[in-house]
């Protein structure tokens, strides 16, 4: 059950029922539900002469499995990385390379991709590979350049976590963690990053249903971790002609289901150059809040994933013609878009 509680809801009302949810055996979380009340979700029922307290708005027995995570009673969350506001406003353009390749480079990129409209630099220290032979990525030397970066250019940084033991150092550098789509459905990974005190970019598996990608982040939402954005990246199809199908069916329908931000990744989703300016708008076009894309100085000499990655003059491309997109399409939808 939900159990909505107004703004003026005294706290012994949620101590009240997170006891009595204990009491009876049950798991119950908070949440704020974006207009100033919360949310107490209880895995089971409470019987209703328990539920007589002040404050409490409504009392919904049925719910998603997703409690926390789920569009139903909560209003659209804003998660902020650095000061970058991410959902319902305008869309976020996260950007820079695959992998940090060096200081210099990444400083370069940097540079380049947030004179392109770039609001967060991306790029990886710890990197998963498909291969253990391909280049693993600069460790902390790459989470050190991604902070001098982020005090060059004041873009807040965005960067993978891969393991449970490195989530305390990469918190320490980043103003974002991402979860990565080989580890959507990595629960330990999981529960230690919905502790660690950032927001979070969680990737949706490749071959993860759009319910599952949800149930992941109900783990961050349950740990504590109220900060996460959705990332749509591409999912595993049949034509060798594509790295992965980017399933835009996904942005409105978790916009849908969902009160989190909503981005997605037109690199990986395509693995191909020439099809991420399109597939980018496209996202756009489909509802997301943002997105995030691989871009280099010197895209054909990128270390890794170079064939999907471009340049920063291709990214002002998409962060102008995203803007002019965001703009008609509100102007024209209102009141239609989720
Ligand atoms: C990445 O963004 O660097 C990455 C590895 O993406 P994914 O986890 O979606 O493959
Ligand atoms: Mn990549």
């Amino acid at each position: 059950m939900i159990v909505s509680l107004r703004p003026d809801a005294p706290a012994a009302t949620t101590d009240t029922l997170l006891a009595a949810a204990a009491a009876f055996g049950l798991e119950a979380r908070t949440i704020a539900d974006g207009r100033g009340g919360s949310l107490v979700g209880i895995d089971g029922k409470l019987p209703p002469d328990v539920l007589d307290l002040p404050g409490i708005g409504a009392v919904h027995a049925a719910h998603k499995p997703y409690m926390l995570a789920s569009k139903e009673h909560r209003a659209q969350s804003v998660v902020h990385v650095g000061a970058v506001p991410i959902g319902g406003g305008l869309p976020v353009l996260m950007a820079g390379p695959c992998v940090v390749e060096g200081r210099e480079s990444l400083l370069r990129a940097a540079e380049a991709v947030k004179a392109a409209g770039a609001g967060i630099l991306r790029g990886g220290a710890f990197k998963p590979r498909t291969s253990p032979y391909a280049f693993q990525g600069l460790g902390e030397d790459g989470l050190r350049h991604l902070a001098d970066a982020r005090e060059a250019t004041g873009l807040p940084v965005v960067t993978e976590v891969m393991e449970p033991e490195q989530v305390d150092l990469v918190a320490h550098y980043a103003d974002m963690l991402q979860v990565g789509a080989r580890n959507m459905a990595n629960f330990p990974l999981l529960r230690r990053v919905a502790g660690a005190g950032k927001p979070v970019l969680l990737k949706r598996g490749f071959s993860a249903t759009v319910e599952e990608w949800l149930m992941s982040a109900e783990y961050l939402l349950a740990g504590g971790n109220p900060d996460v954005v959705l990332c749509e990246r591409g999912i595993r199809g049949f034509d060798p002609l594509v790295r992965f199908t980017l399933d835009l069916n996904a942005v409105p329908l978790a916009k849908e289901l969902s009160h989190l931000p909503v981005i997605v990744d037109p690199s990986h989703g395509t693995g191909k150059r020439s099809l991420v300016t399109r597939m980018a708008l496209a996202g756009l076009a489909a509802g997301a809040d943002g997105l995030i894309v691989e871009v280099h100085p010197d895209p054909d000499n990128a270390r890794c994933d170079a064939a999907q990655t471009i340049g920063p003059d291709e990214l002002a491309t998409i962060h102008r013609a995203g803007l002019a997109l965001h703009g008609a399409l509100a102007g024209a939808m209102e009141g239609v878009l989720v």
